[in-house]
């Protein structure tokens, strides 16, 4: 097995150009902690040994959702709070260990070959620096398509006559600035971080996560297009507007230790090779090339993670009719992520799409659930569960906490809910 990659791989963690966002906040959802550990076992102990911290998610972090504060008690979903290049850094390693892979790096895929009917694709086209402006070919028996959402599958699939995928989109028009902060004790009280949401009439977001090394991240955001400050004094009162204090009071007391970086996301986009009726063999795609989220919602590496692990499966079972099995089986995995994006995105007015009776009557009752679970703590949980890809989210429409939303609705003043 080889692993391409068009960057030179750093032997420390570090930022890269081949993956823009890894300047950005990442955190580790509790799900995608538990896939990567079943995928990789030893994953979290390497990374707490390189500083990740683990989080309980629900008081560990705090999240303002809809501006108010999800009541913060002990959930006991832990994910981990860890630079993108430190997880990026550990799995390499991982997967560098393995007898059966090599690790191409700087070298870059520049399109598909394939049998001479078309009907299979046989390797890809390659260039590393040393081969200047030639390429070079490498035969395989399966292509998997990890080059993230810049991917040129669409272009690669249509030289060889297929046509490309339906997508489907969601724009959200998020903007993202992230700088790191050194960490002392006394910030936010000693915990590790906070996440303020954005919501329909507050566009406006920010999160602070403790990451290794005695760090903090900060990040500002804005969705619907809106700018984003860069020097100090703009960036306070930016964050000086959001609901909660903790990011501001980061920017204010704590000592900068980059710049900031900024970074703009047009919009989640889920390419549904599922629909088409032509598709060569020996030719996947995977992650973010085949479906990319908006990132607020954390889900990327998870998603990624549980796709990994369904193509193991898969290929376990049998290598026959894999594209067909494959995108069957990992459109069923993406309905929810997915659907999650959907029902959080189209709260706000500038995003474009069909907003059916039902989604918008699930909306009205996600609203008075989110107010809710400001006072309750179970609900808080369960709702902590689902953005967590632990539970499903038809668990929040269960009798069970159906009623604890209606007894809340009659506990608490109707201007709280
Ligand atoms: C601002 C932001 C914040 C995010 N925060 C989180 C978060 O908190 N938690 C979370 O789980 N997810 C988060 N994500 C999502 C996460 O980063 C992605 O879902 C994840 O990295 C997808 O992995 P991937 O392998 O598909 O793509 P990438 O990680 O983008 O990797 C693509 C790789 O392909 C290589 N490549 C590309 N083209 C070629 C080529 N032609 N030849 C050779 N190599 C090539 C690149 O060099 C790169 O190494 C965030 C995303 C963004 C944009």
């Amino acid at each position: 097995m080889t692993v391409l990659d068009r960057d030179e791989l750093p032997e420390e963690p570090a930022a890269r150009r081949g993956v823009p966002q890894s300047r950005q906040l990442h955190a580790l959802l509790a799900r995608g902690r538990a896939v990567l550990e079943d995928l990789f076992p030893g994953t979290n102990e390497r990374l707490i040994a390189s500083g990740a911290l683990e989080m309980d998610l629900q008081s560990d972090l705090h999240w303002y959702l809809d501006g108010r504060l999800l009541r913060p008690e002990p959930s006991g979903l832990i994910g981990l709070a860890v630079s993108r290049p430190v997880v990026e850094a550990v799995i390499r390693s991982q997967v560098a260990d393995m007898a059966e892979v090599t690790i191409m790096d700087g070298c870059d895929v520049t399109g598909l070959t394939s049998s001479s009917d078309r009907g299979r694709i046989s390797g890809v086209r390659i260039r590393t620096r040393a081969d200047g402006r030639n390429s070079s070919v490498l035969d395989a028996d399966l292509v998997v398509d990890a080059a993230g959402r810049g991917a040129h599958t669409s272009a690669w699939l249509q030289e060889l006559g297929y046509q490309p995928a339906p997508e489907e989109s969601v724009r959200i028009e998020l903007a993202y600035l992230s700088r790191f902060y050194r960490r002392e004790a006394h910030h936010l009280g000693g915990r590790i971080g906070t996440a303020i949401a954005p919501y329909p009439g507050q566009n406006r977001s920010g999160f602070v996560n403790a990451q290794e090394g005695d760090r903090f991240m900060v990040t500002l955001s804005s969705c619907g297009g809106g700018e984003l400050p860069t020097r100090d004094a703009a960036m306070a009162e930016y964050a000086d507007s959001l609901v909660a204090p903790d990011v501001a009071e980061i920017i204010r007391t704590a000592t900068p230790l980059t710049e900031p970086v900024l970074m703009r996301y047009p919009a989640s986009v889920r390419r549904r090779y599922e629909l088409l009726d032509r598709f060569p063999e020996g030719y996947l795609v995977i992650a973010d090339a085949l479906c990319s989220f908006n990132p607020i919602y954390g889900q990327g590496m998870t998603v990624a993670a549980l796709e990994a692990r369904l193509l193991q499966r898969l290929l376990q079972e049998d290598h026959d009719d894999l594209s067909r099995r494959f995108f069957t089986a990992v459109s069923e995995l993406l309905d929810t992520p997915w659907s999650l994006i959907m029902s959080g995105d189209l709260r706000f007015p500038f995003v474009e799409g069909e907003r059916s009776e039902g989604l918008l009557a699930m909306g009205e009752y996600l609203d008075r659930y989110r107010a809710a679970a400001t006072h309750d703590a179970t609900l808080a949980t369960a709702l902590i569960r689902v953005m967590n890809m632990v539970d499903e989210p038809a668990r929040l429409m269960a009798p069970d906490l159906e009623a604890r939303v209606r007894d809340a609705a009659r506990a608490v003043p109707a201007s709280d809910v």
